[in-house]
């Protein structure tokens, strides 16, 4: 056997699959060339899905004559001089390869213009270099990519139909126009505008992306918890979507999936949305970047933290909070009333930016807070993973943050601005909407009930249809948490005290979690080996049955191992003493359902601990119109 050494030509054909392996790629790279170079307006346009023609123009700083042919060659690169600068790299591209990669497969064009110098061209045809010369052409650079891998037939053959790329392309887009809300945006498929943004903020960019409607469905959030600050929207409590492309999370301004945090934000969604369906998200996660590794590969979308479980606690604390709408969400919500800094630097990311008018907003730093650094937090969490973490006292991670917060809210009263009123506004109204949403339960007439299941009530001028399980199960959850918040659960002693078998890492997790299930009114402690010995259950669990249950509780261990639990696992018991309380097809009686009702509250918006609604209502004139009465 021989060994032949590649030809460059050879090489950078194959090296190119690994930067760019469909016309999404492309884009990508070549919209991050612009936004390193300080484009203030990015312009994309694609054929063909991108197959046949990917234009990007910009109107950044432009590469200069005897620049150009170098723009081109393999490990070329302005914005890396030596092994030094590898950690200190803030720019999106540092490797040098992107362009000498797409032109080894493609045909490709540059025509650029530097402040100071003429606009030159030089094109490139499957690696060819051709000649530099001098063209028309604005300040700033246009790079166009036509017949994408016609050199590379294999490549080709594995590019989708040209709507798929097309989509994938909008779906790259529309994350440009989220990541950089500070950048104008154009983007045309086949001749048509399918996204334009106006580089004035983050909220015209989701407008921009998901239409008018979008922030009305929506909280803005801007928190800052143990020196991890989260900003942007989140969908809320009504607004779900059927599959996770509406989830949209930069970690320090780039794009990534990452379990650990979609993880956090589902399990704080878990008590309002149904199975199967997901939250809609655009959330900007801001980390030291000592505790974040972005640098796994050039086309991976994902990141790895050096510490799951405070990026887990953090987002898991932040997003319920805003959606439970208790106490700490004020905090957590944007202030936007606050007074707007001009951005004069484009390279500055939305979660910078945030932090700049937060830093400069006088009502802020006239009240500095208290506030944990990540550093105390990693300490304190050290001290809740450790084995013996079950015989050591609680974690109280979270109590200090409660303590933070009583700490902090006089001062926010008391600054000059009050920041916040808009947002108290705003929960003033919800509640407000509520209130009328609300059934006076003594009006309403009893109808009967369909399939063993739904009661029908008759109201003013409609009717409700009460799913009696849902409406129970969200009884006793209610009730559970009401009663672990105000620590005064009332145990049932066990006639034979039931044995659990696990197995050790069962057990860790279990004993680690000794502490919240005696909150919960377990009287529950070790029994030899690894057996676990219950022999009092909470009073409203009276009936449950002990092995479905602790099943459900186990089953948390799998998808977050590592990760702290204490506030999953009280959702999960709350919902899993649910499941196990009532019974399905059972029904109730007249006098029952009564008692339910008035427990309700008249509450109809209520949901079942798994996200069914409780309740529906049906308006007259929605039966009027079924039976063509009215039109
Ligand atoms: P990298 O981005 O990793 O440096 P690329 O192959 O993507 O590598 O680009 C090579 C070089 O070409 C860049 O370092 C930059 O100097 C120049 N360049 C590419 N695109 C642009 C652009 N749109 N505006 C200005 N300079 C550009
Ligand atoms: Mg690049």
């Amino acid at each position: 056997m021989k060994i032949n050494l590649l030809s460059s030509d050879v090489y950078n054909r194959i090296a190119a699959g690994e930067v760019v392996d469909r016309p999404y790629s492309v884009v990508k790279e070549l919209v991050e060339n612009a936004i390193d170079a300080g484009a203030s307006e990015i312009t994309v346009e694609i054929e063909g899905g991108g197959k046949s023609r990917i234009r990007v123009t910009d109107n950044g700083g432009g590469i200069g004559k005897e620049d150009l042919p170098r723009a081109y060659a393999p490990h070329a690169t302005s914005k890396l001089k030596d092994a030094e600068d590898l950690f200190t790299v803030s720019t999106l591209g540092f490797r040098g390869e992107a362009i000498a990669s797409i032109a080894a497969v493609s045909r490709m064009n540059i025509v650029s213009k530097t402040k100071e110098g003429v606009a030159c061209a030089l094109s490139c045809e499957g690696g060819v270099l051709g000649e530099v010369h001098e063209a028309g052409g604005a300040d700033g650079t246009e790079v166009t990519v036509e017949d994408l891998f016609f050199n590379t037939p294999a490549r080709l053959k594995f590019l989708k139909s040209d709507s798929t790329e097309e989509g994938d392309v909008a779906n790259m887009m529309a994350r440009f126009l989220l990541s950089r809300p500070e950048i104008s945006f154009t983007y045309r498929a086949n001749g048509k505008v399918k996204y334009r943004s106006y580089g004035d903020g983050l909220a015209s960019a989701l407008v921009a992306v998901y239409g008018t409607e979008i922030l009305d469905k929506c909280y803005e959030i801007s928190a800052d918890k143990h020196g991890i600050k989260l900003s942007g929207y989140l969908g809320n409590q009504n607004f779900s979507k059927p599959n996770r492309s509406w989830q949209n999370l930069f970690v320090n301004g780039r794009y990534v999936v990452n379990q650990t945090v979609s993880g956090a934000v589902t399990n704080a969604y878990a008590g309002y949305l149904m199975k199967r369906q997901y939250p809609f998200y655009v959330l900007f996660l801001a980390v030291p970047n000592e505790i974040v590794d972005v640098n796994v590969h050039p086309n991976k979308a994902d990141v790895r933290f050096a510490d799951n479980q405070i990026i887990y606690g953090s987002v898991y604390s932040v997003v319920s909070s805003v959606l439970d709408g208790n106490a700490r969400a004020l905090e957590y919500l944007a202030p936007s009333a606050l007074p707007k800094t001009p951005v004069s630097s484009v390279s500055v990311d939305p979660v910078l930016k945030a932090e700049k008018q937060t830093a400069s907003a006088p009502s802020v730093s006239a009240a500095p807070m208290k506030k944990m650094t990540y550093e105390a937090a990693k300490k304190e969490l050290a001290f809740d993973v450790s084995p013996m973490a079950g015989k050591t006292p609680a974690p109280r991670l979270f109590d200090d943050d409660r303590n933070e917060l009583r700490v902090a809210k006089p001062q926010f009263a008391a600054s000059a601005v009050d920041v916040f009123e808009e947002n108290r506004k705003l929960l003033r109204e919800q509640e407000k909407k509520a209130e009328q949403e609300r059934v006076e339960p003594d009006t309403l007439i009893y109808k009967g009930e369909l399939f063993c299941t739904y009661l029908i009530y008759e109201g003013v001028e409609c009717a409700y249809l009460i799913d009696q399980h849902a409406a129970h199960e969200r009884l006793i959850y209610d009730r559970l948490r009401a009663r672990c918040e105000a620590r005064q659960v009332k145990s049932q002693p066990m006639l034979v005290p039931y044995l659990l078998e696990v197995n050790a890492q069962e057990y860790a997790f279990l004993i680690k979690n000794f502490p919240l299930l005696r909150e919960l009114g377990f009287d529950i402690e070790e029994f030899g080996g690894t057996s676990i010995k219950v022999s009092a259950v909470p009073i409203d669990l009276q009936n449950i049955q002990m092995e479905a249950f602790f099943r459900e509780v186990l089953s948390s261990l799998d998808g977050y191992k590592g990760i702290k639990l204490t506030d999953i696992l009280k959702d999960k018991l709350a919902s899993a003493a649910c499941k196990a309380a009532v019974k399905g097809g059972e029904s109730l009686t007249e006098g029952e359902v009564r008692e339910l009702l008035k427990k309700m509250d008249g509450d109809m918006g209520l949901k079942c601990p798994h996200g069914r609604p409780v309740a529906v209502k049906v308006k007259k004139t929605e039966l009027e119109k079924l039976f063509k009465r009215i039109v």
